[in-house]
């Protein structure tokens, strides 16, 4: 998803959730995936096919919902030629969101990524996992930590960096009690030195090897050992042979695999964690500055982008926010208003259940403000430490200003 705009896998992402959240009552909510290369007229030729097998369901509800699903694709379908550059998804059938009433529904997707297989699938739920797929990192990076003491071996994929493995060794520390048994002393500790080298770059290659789309490895730890290890050739040559680079960390526990990752940011530019760090320590220098080009919250963020003041619009994706647009059938009002959930609106002047004519999503809302000045839109993963403070101090929504505006 490397050249995918942050808000558009956002978006799609997003997309998913809500999709994935719908249920039907019994099996008939249609899934149906088609390829760039698939003509559209044999897909019309089966979904005739599934339409007469359909007729037979027993449960008249059931029966009638199928139809009316594969009636409507089949429609829809009308309007194509051929699919999409990338192919087409459609999701269509009587289902509800839990506490929702069931209604129609109709969505067709064109993903960011070419649709790999052709698949019509009926079932309870809408069958994701092929287009849940293009949004996982594939990329795998080994972390090695290692000094005399310890061995942390873990995995960085995507944003999230994962503990594998802890060893720890026997390996005496430097000194003896000096005398005669100093040499003695020394051989043993180099002894167990070397075995505890061989129980770590056994267990790390083990691990590495395992992950077939392992695209590099890290190594780190204080002080001059970690290369010792590694020129000794303790690790298989398949490892060694993939090893990015070798940072100073002063930690080999836990902790360490988050210092070894920041130490190598450099290295690894490309990776979403490292864009997402390097845009937050941004936004948190303007803050500790007083240049007042830091902004956050709902409203003054809307204001400066509607000046066109914003450089750089941030955006968590943990936000779960949607403006909307209701009127109610009580007393005629109408109006916008955001809200954390739209279930259960009350109408603000007579707090009857109002009838909700349009929903944004927040986040959707304000990257499309954005793109009217050409600003750039970041979305930051709730995953990390600064996507945490993101969301927790400044409500998920910041930004950096090209000038400052009182
Ligand atoms: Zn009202």
């Amino acid at each position: 998803m490397e050249n995918i705009l942050p808000a558009d896998k956002y978006k799609f992402k997003r997309k998913l959730e809500e999709l994935k959240a719908v249920k039907g009552q019994h099996t008939e909510l249609i899934s149906l995936y088609i390829p760039p290369n698939k003509q559209i007229s044999d897909v019309v030729a089966q979904l005739r096919d599934e339409y007469s097998q359909s007729s037979n369901i027993k449960s008249k509800q059931t029966r009638k919902n199928v139809l009316s699903a594969i009636e409507s694709i089949m429609s829809q379908l009308r309007y194509y030629k051929t699919p999409p550059p990338h192919g087409m998804v459609f999701f269509v059938g009587e289902g509800a969101k839990s506490g929702e009433q069931p209604k129609m529904m109709s969505e067709v997707i064109e993903p960011p990524m070419p649709v790999p297989i052709y698949l019509y699938r009926c079932d309870s739920q809408f069958y994701l996992e092929p287009l849940e797929e293009m949004l996982e990192e594939k990329d795998v990076y080994g972390l090695l930590l290692i000094d005399r003491r310890e061995c942390t071996i873990g995995f960085l994929s995507g944003r999230k960096i994962e503990m594998a493995a802890y060893l720890t060794s026997r390996v005496p520390g430097k000194h003896g009690r000096g005398g005669q048994s100093q040499r003695r002393f020394e051989r043993l500790t180099e002894i167990a030195a070397h075995e505890w080298f061989v129980k770590a770059g056994k267990k790390a290659s083990e691990l590495f090897l395992e992950k077939d789309n392992l695209k590099g490895v890290l190594v780190g730890g204080p002080g001059p050992t970690k290369r010792a290890f590694l020129n000794q050739n303790y690790l298989d040559y398949r490892i060694a042979d993939k090893i990015i680079g070798i940072y100073d960390t002063g930690y080999t526990d836990e902790y360490g695999l988050k210092e070894l990752v920041n130490n190598a940011a450099n290295d690894l530019e490309e990776l979403d964690i490292i864009k997402e760090k390097r845009v937050m320590n941004r936004f948190m220098e303007e803050v500790r500055s007083d240049k007042g080009l830091a902004i956050y919250g709902e409203n003054e963020v809307k204001r400066a982008l509607e000046m066109g003041a914003v450089d750089t619009l941030i955006l968590s994706d943990a936000l779960r926010r949607y403006k909307i647009k209701i009127s109610c059938p009580s007393c005629g009002y109408s109006g916008e208003m955001v809200v954390d959930d739209t279930e259960n609106i009350k109408c603000p002047e007579c707090s009857s259940s109002v009838i909700i004519e349009d929903k944004k999503d927040i986040l959707e809302e304000y990257s499309d403000m954005a793109d009217q000045s050409s600003t750039k839109v970041e979305i930051i993963s709730k995953d990390t430490e600064e996507g945490n403070i993101l969301m927790k101090a400044f409500g998920g929504i910041a930004g950096i200003l090209r000038y400052r505006i009182e």
